[in-house]
C-alpha cells in the first residue's frame, strides 16, 4: 500500500488546453472555469522571480487536494526537471 498525500498533475503531460480529469474522481477540471464549481484554488506557489511554480487546488467533487505542476513549460524555461518522484 502506498501512501499518497495529494494527487499530482503535471501540465507537461496534459494535451489540449489544460483541462484534465481529477485523478481521484475523474471530474473534468478546466483552468478556464472560474466559476469555482468543480474546484477551488487553495494555495499558489511561485518561484523567486514571481513565475508560477505550482498550484494546489481542491476538487469539490471528491474533496481531494491536487497539486498542479509543470508551469515551467508554459513559462518557456528549458531547465531539466529531475523531480520525477512517484
Ligand atoms: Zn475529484
Amino acid at each position: 500500500m502506498e501512501q499518497i498525500a495529494a494527487f499530482r498533475v503535471d501540465l507537461n503531460k496534459i494535451e489540449g488546453d489544460g483541462e484534465f480529469p481529477c485523478p481521484s474522481c475523474g471530474t473534468l477540471i478546466s483552468p478556464d472555469d472560474e466559476s469555482n464549481t468543480t474546484y477551488e484554488i487553495i494555495d499558489v506557489k511561485t518561484e523567486e522571480d514571481g513565475s508560477l511554480k505550482s498550484l494546489n487546488i481542491l476538487c469539490k467533487m471528491c474533496g481531494n487536494t491536487i497539486i498542479i505542476e509543470g508551469f515551467e513549460a508554459l513559462n518557456e524555461f528549458d531547465d531539466l526537471n529531475e523531480e520525477d518522484r512517484l
